[in-house]
């Protein structure tokens, strides 16, 4: 079956095909590590995981990397504003170098509670100045740069194909009309490399052939996504607000210094929108993924309720869809635990399965088709192995679940709670307690009940991330 993808480029989709081979390389911008990530922001790493799953579902060998952006994501795309991490550095008294790494695990612990597969290969903007530094230097031998009072900037006039992934109407982008462009020449021309403000001391600058300073933020993704993935790769992604600025800068650099448009395809993740202005990370109080879980949501239900909606569609987040994301999936889950193991895969269900995921991912048909197929007279058996085979798609842990009364105590975790019972008994409720914290650790809760212990895990997978 081919797998047709939606390429923001040619706005078509397209039959998918690797460039080389089986395998598949795949570029998805990272978060700027300046605070935690929103769940709009998980959102767009879960359309992308689903498209990573896909492809290896069908038997292609994937290679994903993901960039951390620590530094030069400045608060305005105009190439204006304060550098998001020195801000957030600010904001906290820590240093930029600790924000950075502090925002980072969080975001690895929120993707890992997510079931959201780790790319192979991670890398950070600042381990990788050198690069950056050269191919700044090979636009600027291009002819494609200008020096400003602030920086090295990227000359876009040059280009006659600048803006063709946004359809940008240029024209009618005349400086003239325009809001102050400051030295750039047009309004579409944009850093490459900044200098450090003579007034203020930064934490993070580097010397270069220009000046002392950090380089712009489109310039990261170019130069990281070429040393990783080549000149011209299979696949990048992103959301859907890189098209007209990120993106479309990426392309422009790598069209003056490889002669091509980094990517075959382009694809794009859609909004997930709330009713307030709870997804501005730069209001200060927004919508992560711990607040969730602090309600007692397990993150698993928010993948279910991404997957319930298409990727190229925005979704409205309310808690009540939520509510019934999550009770859809506890459903489903109940299900797949009452079904017996030993069945065989049905090649009818999982065809029509691929068929949807296949078509632009799908999931929201996929999903559909799925419930049809638990409702049917199909064996409990065959539903399982089916049901197994096709989560390595949705991701939804289903052969890890247990029911909250039935979960598997491990040995060590047994001990503690008889001696902690023998404890009680003798009315040592000094070691009882001490036993109850040593249980916390492991991520167990233990609660006295008249029928005796009752021992429950906390959010699993949470407390698996934290160590
Ligand atoms: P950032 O950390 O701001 O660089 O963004 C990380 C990713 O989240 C990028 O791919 C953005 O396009 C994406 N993104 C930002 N806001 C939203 C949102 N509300 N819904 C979905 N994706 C988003
Ligand atoms: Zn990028």
């Amino acid at each position: 079956m081919t797998l047709q993808l939606f390429d923001s480029y040619s706005r078509t989709l397209r039959d998918f095909k690797p460039l080389e081979g089986n395998r598949v390389r795949i570029y998805a911008c990272g978060p700027t590590v300046y605070d935690y990530a929103h769940i709009g922001n998980l959102r767009t790493y879960l359309f992308e995981d689903v498209l990573r799953r896909t492809l290896e579902f069908c038997g292609y060998e994937v290679y994903h990397v993901v960039n951390i952006t620590d530094v030069g994501h400045l608060t305005s795309d105009a190439d204006t504003g304060e550098d998001k991490i020195e801000k957030g550095s600010r904001r906290t008294g820590k240093s930029a170098w600790e924000i950075a790494e502090i925002y980072t695990e969080a975001f690895r612990s929120d993707i890992c509670a997510l079931n959201i597969l780790e790319p192979h290969k991670w890398c950070r903007a600042t381990d990788h100045i050198d690069e950056q530094v050269e191919y700044i230097r090979i636009i600027e031998e291009k002819g494609f740069t200008y020096r400003t009072s602030d920086g090295i900037y990227f000359d876009t006039s040059g280009l006659e194909n600048y803006g063709y992934l946004a359809r940008l109407d240029r024209e009618g982008l005349s400086p003239g009309e325009r809001v102050d462009i400051g030295e750039k020449r047009n309004p579409t021309d944009f850093a490459l490399w900044k200098f450090s403000s003579p007034d203020e001391k930064r934490q993070m600058e580097w010397d270069s052939p220009w000046g002392v300073g950090f380089p712009g933020w489109h310039i990261e993704c170019s130069a990281m996504a070429t040393k990783y993935l080549g000149p011209m790769f299979d696949i990048h992604c992103g959301g859907k607000d890189h098209i007209p600025v990120h993106h479309t800068n990426e392309i422009a650099q790598s069209e003056v210094c490889h002669g091509t448009n980094l990517a075959n395809f382009w694809l794009h993740g859609y909004f997930l929108e709330t009713d307030q202005e709870k997804m501005a990370k730069s209001s200060g109080e927004f919508l992560r993924l711990q607040v969730l879980i602090d309600k007692g949501v397990d993150p698993l239900a928010f993948r279910f309720l991404c997957l319930m909606a298409n990727y190229r569609a925005d979704l409205k987040f309310s808690w009540e869809s939520l509510a019934s994301a999550s009770r859809a999936l506890d459903r489903l889950r109940n299900l797949y635990f009452s079904w017996r193991d030993g069945g065989e895969c049905d090649p009818m269900f999982i065809e029509g399965f691929t068929r949807k995921i296949c078509n632009d991912l799908n999931t929201a048909e996929a999903l559909a088709l799925t419930w049809e197929f638990c409702r049917s007279d199909i064996s409990g058996e065959t539903k399982k192995a089916t049901l197994q085979n096709c989560d390595a798609v949705l991701g939804l842990s289903l052969q890890e679940w247990t029911p909250p009364t039935q979960i598997k105590i491990p040995e060590e975790v047994q001990r503690l709670v008889d001696s902690r019972r023998k404890a009680r008994e003798q009315r040592d409720w000094l070691a009882a307690d001490r036993i109850r914290d040593d249980l916390l650790e492991l991520g167990y809760t233990v609660e006295d009940a008249a029928e005796g212990p009752l021992v429950s895990r906390i959010t699993p997978s949470i407390s698996e991330n934290q160590d």
